[in-house]
């Protein structure tokens, strides 16, 4: 049986996605090839990397708007570098709303000046900083639209007069938002794309060729427009998976239809974590993640008890981040509301039991 996973990512996919791409692992295309031992420069595979870059900016509402999708290695820890080497001239102002963010600025200021516009760090990252200034003359802003491990979310994205970049790693293709008010958003692949492996980047073209560095040919975002992001081998069986998920997403209503779903999820989770006495919501009401909901059990005599009973439903994945403790429920958008009723339905139970 498979098990209701939860787990932060790597993460769930879609069943469908996880059939064809095993089956293409054995056979792709019936072509007498395993997807794994095909030449990226084939037109099967490069027909794959097209339809991927093109959905991509297709679900996102931003064809013929002047951005370029590319399908990178390196995780999106690999950005936090590479957005600073394109993009930083003289100064940068970034939002500080978790660990990620802190490692973001904490990468980019090996480069150069980096100015923190807010921070919730205070408060051990339970909330999104809302009051600030993004001057206008900075070369870009930075922010994290999910904070995975502490489980906060931006629910809206600050008027910016200079590019806005986004780490968008735990919340990719979950919603829908006016994408072209960015200027470049990146995400590791494996939480609502696809395996690791691969990191999403879509930027818009002008923002590039402003810095006066000279950017290493791979970290160089212009070389990989220029070579369709081919510039290396691609991670073909990534790109691959991520495409197959992409078009599932299509099929499924694109953002309109996960982001309907994602809210019936949520709310589920979070009314019966407001409801029931036995365990308390992490993050601040109004900033509340729809992928990673944060909460710990109130009394831990019951800790074995609810962790048996989450075992014996076929619960997998619950384990909160060791720097928030409790637990942590990610719903990234291949989770069925069925998991999510299967948790909700432990929770309550043991809440009749204590
Ligand atoms: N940003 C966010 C918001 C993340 O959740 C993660 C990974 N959990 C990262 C960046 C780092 O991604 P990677 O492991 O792909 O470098």
């Amino acid at each position: 049986m498979k098990k209701h996973n939860f787990s932060a990512g790597p993460s769930i996919l879609p069943q469908e996605v996880i059939m064809k791409s095993s089956e293409a692992v054995l056979d792709f295309n019936n072509d007498g090839l395993s997807i794994l031992e095909i030449s990226h420069r084939s037109k099967a595979f490069i027909d794959v990397m097209e339809k991927a870059r093109s959905l991509a900016l297709e679900l996102m509402g931003l064809e013929g708007k002047g951005y370029k999708a590319l399908f990178l290695q390196g995780g999106a820890s690999t950005q936090f570098l590479m957005v600073a080497m394109n993009l930083l001239e003289k100064r940068a102002g970034y939002l500080n709303t978790g660990t990620w963010s802190s490692k973001a600025i904490k990468e980019a200021k090996k480069l150069d000046d980096i100015y923190e516009v807010a921070s919730s760090k205070e408060a051990n990252f339970n909330y999104i900083p809302k009051e600030y200034d993004i001057p206008s003359d900075y070369d870009y802003f930075h922010c994290t639209s999910n904070n995975t491990i502490f489980g906060t979310q931006l629910k809206s994205f600050p008027k910016c007069e200079i590019p806005m970049v986004c780490d968008m790693s735990s919340d990719i293709f979950s919603r829908q938002l006016d994408y072209s008010q960015f200027g470049l958003i990146y995400a590791g692949a494996q939480k609502n794309m696809g395996p690791a492996g691969t990191t999403l980047v879509v930027v818009k073209e002008d923002i590039l060729g402003k810095v006066s560095r000279n950017i290493p040919s791979i970290m160089d975002y212009k070389v990989h427009i220029e070579n369709g992001s081919m510039f290396n081998t691609p991670p073909v069986f990534a790109v691959y998976t991520s495409m197959l998920t992409l078009e599932w997403l299509k099929n499924l209503g694109g953002l309109k239809g996960i982001e309907d779903l994602n809210e019936k999820k949520a709310r589920l989770m979070y009314s019966e974590i407001d409801l029931n006495p036995l365990f308390k919501g992490f993050a601040a009401k109004e900033d509340r993640s729809f992928m990673n909901a944060t909460f710990t059990l109130e009394n831990e005599n019951l800790k074995e008890t609810f962790e048996t009973m989450l075992k014996e439903a076929g619960i997998s994945g619950l384990n909160g981040h060791r720097s928030v403790g409790g637990y942590r429920a990610s719903m990234y958008n291949a989770l069925p509301i069925e998991s999510v009723k299967a948790l909700v339905e432990v929770m309550s139970e043991l809440e009749s039991k204590a």
